[in-house]
């Protein structure tokens, strides 16, 4: 584009056509120049040899040597997909899986979702010309549901295959088995660390191919003391930076979309104050949920005199690389996911990163040149207090998803599953219990019919098994709009600060009724709007952010062709909101709190002290309800349930007769307010289940 605009003013329609064909003609070559200075160039006829001898290779090299985005492109040069077979390259995350797309798509001089396409939940950019696609680990695990042999591929490259998430390992698992009788099935695993031989050894000696990558020194500096802010130390350490160091771009690591919101805000505010001596500082920010479209921003290069400053999440640690980056603020925090089997809670929680990880983001600041490295946490506290390595997320969370894909896809043995470090059968066996719970396995651990149902839906099993059961209480319309609200995203709503009030009462007019919850709340915010012909003003007018909304129509027809699949009925309670509340507790029974005497609400089974979030309309109703079904525990200075929706007990035991009895309904009153007794939380949570003959551990 801005070549087109360097020339001359066109006279007419024609040039300008012809200048903008020559502008593509000259973009192509630059990105063709451009993909023979990548590290990976060099080695690209020795990978193919290696290729075409071995069936299984285990490829290594430093993050942005172009594994990712090349090599996929070699093999479809090579004519791996000549035979109509297609290339799959999976991704841990879903904004790699899409920016790399567009990159590749670009670099091939095709339409996204051509040739070059990706699929992601809820999302699929591909079609039937699609030869190289990009995916979620989470989706090619969904597409062996269909697919055990994947015959529609050729290639499968587990990309990203340090991070360890829970559907690369698993998928690794599955990968070897139908590697082993489908012996046309290349396979190509790759990493960007050096605990190759780890996978190597998983896939009976495989061959190791390594590209060695460039690397510039990189200065590490850290700081003196710990800092009790890292926020405040961050947003000092890039004004800093911006404002004494020569040229460079600066990667600031925060860990999740809120922090860089607010640190966006931050530097915004200060840097407006610097005055017109200092270069300007073009903020990009980078995570999970960024739209599409600003995506693509943080590869811009900034204006000439500008200095470009990328706010990224874990994502820029290995899984982006963006080119130009001198200077790296890390604060050594990520957001991970960790799970108690015992209590059954799943939380996202800040905690420090391992000295891997540590390394991998200093790594970021020498790719072009010298680099420099600033860390917000003490050098002993590099060396003693953090992990080696981060724990593969197989071992830190809640396995029920994992276990029902696992048995839809007829592995009824976990325990002699082929796991690269398998998990905790402590968690394996949580996991089992919670889907006997939800009716998704029967007694001897089978699949039943509901959980095949279940396993069709991609969301978690208590929200699939909401919309299973919407079906008996014949409201799955609803259900089905509450999913996809709940799977589009927490920034429903949008809270001006200067018109707080105003927005609150918008917001509360939508939980018509006083009490009827969060989750019908968020029936009605979908309903109005469709009402309102999908309108942008009405999202205005509501204080209603419209991008989730339009996510949340996508998810909705995602999710009505997939219950079509599985012949759930589609009908409508025509306002009868109880049997919403009901198929919500079908799936969510365990997730009940009950509010005690003492003004406190505890969760019914593990009788752990919790509180309504602030952001839910249930946080307003007076007198609060006494009993509560909830979609999530969020865990930050407290236990806070989010999506909070009254709840009749007597509905507990008609729903879910096998998890509770009178005696957890009926439970004597704490005699002090300072009832946070947790020994007693963990006797009373005992599973009222037999699990002897459930399976064999
Ligand atoms: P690796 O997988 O080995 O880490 P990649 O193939 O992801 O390396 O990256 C190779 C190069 O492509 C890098 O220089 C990177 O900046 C560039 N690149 C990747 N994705 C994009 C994109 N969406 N836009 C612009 N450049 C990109
Ligand atoms: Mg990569």
């Amino acid at each position: 584009k801005s070549l087109a605009m360097a020339g001359t003013e066109p006279e007419d329609d024609t040039d300008e056509l012809a200048e903008e064909i020559d502008a593509k003609v000259m973009l192509q070559m630059e990105l063709q120049d451009q993909r023979k200075t990548l590290p990976v160039y060099k080695f690209k006829d020795e990978l193919l040899k290696a290729i075409a001898d071995h069936q299984i290779i285990i490829v290594v090299g430093e993050t942005g040597s172009g594994k990712t985005t090349q090599i996929p492109q070699y093999l479809h040069e090579a004519g791996y997909t000549a035979n109509g077979r297609k290339i799959a390259c999976t991704q841990p995350r879903r904004v790699a899986a899409m920016s790399v797309a567009a990159r590749v798509a670009q670099e091939m001089g095709v339409k996204l979702g051509h040739e070059v396409g990706y699929s992601i939940r809820f999302e699929d950019c591909t079609s039937e010309k699609t030869v190289v696609k990009y995916m979620t680990d989470g989706m090619l695990l969904r597409e062996f549901l269909g697919e055990p042999d994947l015959g529609s591929y050729g290639v499968v490259i587990v990309d990203e295959a340090h991070e360890r998430s829970i559907s690369t390992d698993i998928l690794l698992g599955l990968v070897k088995d139908v590697a082993r009788f489908r012996p046309d099935l290349k396979l190509l695993i790759s990493s960007a660390t050096l605990n190759a031989d780890k996978f190597s050894d998983f896939f009976d000696m495989a061959p190791v191919f390594k590209i060695p990558g460039r690397r510039y020194k990189v200065d590490i500096h850290y700081t003196v003391a710990p800092e009790a802010d890292y926020v405040d130390a961050a947003v000092a350490t890039v004004l800093q930076l911006h404002v004494t160091q020569p040229s460079g771009d600066i990667l600031l690591f925060l860990t999740g979309q809120e922090e860089i919101e607010t640190v966006e805000e931050i530097l915004r505010r200060r840097t407006r104050g610097l005055g017109t001596k200092i270069a300007e500082l073009v903020i990009c920010p980078i995570y999970a949920n960024l739209p599409t479209e600003l995506q693509a921003k943080i590869f811009e290069p900034a204006p000439p005199g500008a200095r470009k400053v990328v706010l990224a999440t874990n994502i820029a640690e290995t899984s982006l690389t963006i080119d130009g980056i001198s200077y790296v603020v890390d604060p050594g925090f990520c957001k991970v996911k960790s799970y108690s089997p015992r209590t059954g809670t799943e939380s996202l929680l800040v905690q420090p990163i391992s000295k891997a990880s540590a390394d991998q983001r200093a790594g970021r600041s020498g790719r072009t040149g010298p680099g420099k490295c600033f860390r917000l946490f003490t050098e002993h506290s590099y060396n003693k207090d953090m992990e080696d390595e981060t724990v593969p997320e197989i071992q830190r969370s809640n396995l029920a998803s994992v276990v029902l894909s696992l048995k839809a896809l007829g592995i009824n043995d976990l325990v002699s599953f082929d796991f690269m470090d398998p998990p905790a059968s402590e968690g394996l066996l949580r996991a089992l219990e919670d889907l006997f719970a939800l009716g998704a396995l029967n007694s001897r651990g089978e699949l039943t019919k509901t959980g095949r149902r279940m396993a069709e839906l991609p969301l978690d099993p208590m929200l699939a098994k909401a919309i299973v059961a919407s079906e008996r209480y014949g409201c799955s319309e609803e259900l089905l709009t509450v999913a996809s609200m709940l799977s589009a995203g927490n920034a429903v709503f949008y809270r001006p600060k200067d018109r707080a009030l105003v927005a609150d009462a918008a917001r509360q007019r939508f939980n018509a009724g006083g009490n009827a919850g969060d989750h019908v709340a968020l029936l009605n915010v979908y309903t109005e709007w469709e009402q309102s012909g999908h309108s942008a003003q009405w999202c205005l007018d509501h204080f209603v952010q419209s991008r989730t909304m339009r996510r949340a129509r996508d998810v909705r027809e995602q999710l009505e062709a997939l219950m079509e699949r599985v012949e759930i009925e589609r009908r409508s309670c025509a306002g009868d909101l109880d049997t919403v509340r009901k198929a919500i507790t079908a799936g969510f029974f365990r997730n009940t709190a009950q509010r005690r005497r003492d003004g406190f609400y505890r969760t019914l089974k593990s009788w752990r002290t919790v509180f309504v979030h602030p952001s839910s309309g249930m946080a307003r109703v007076v007198p609060p309800p006494r009993w509560v079904v909830y979609h999530e525990l969020v865990e930050t200075t407290k236990e806070y349930m989010r999506q909070v929706t009254e709840l009749k007990p007597e509905w507990l035991l008609e729903i879910a007769p096998h998890y509770y009895q009178e005696s957890n309904l009926n439970k004597p009153e704490p005699k002090k307010a300072k009832a946070h007794v947790q020994g007693a939380a963990v006797a009373a949570e005992k599973p009222s289940l037999s699990l002897k003959d459930f399976f064999n551990v």
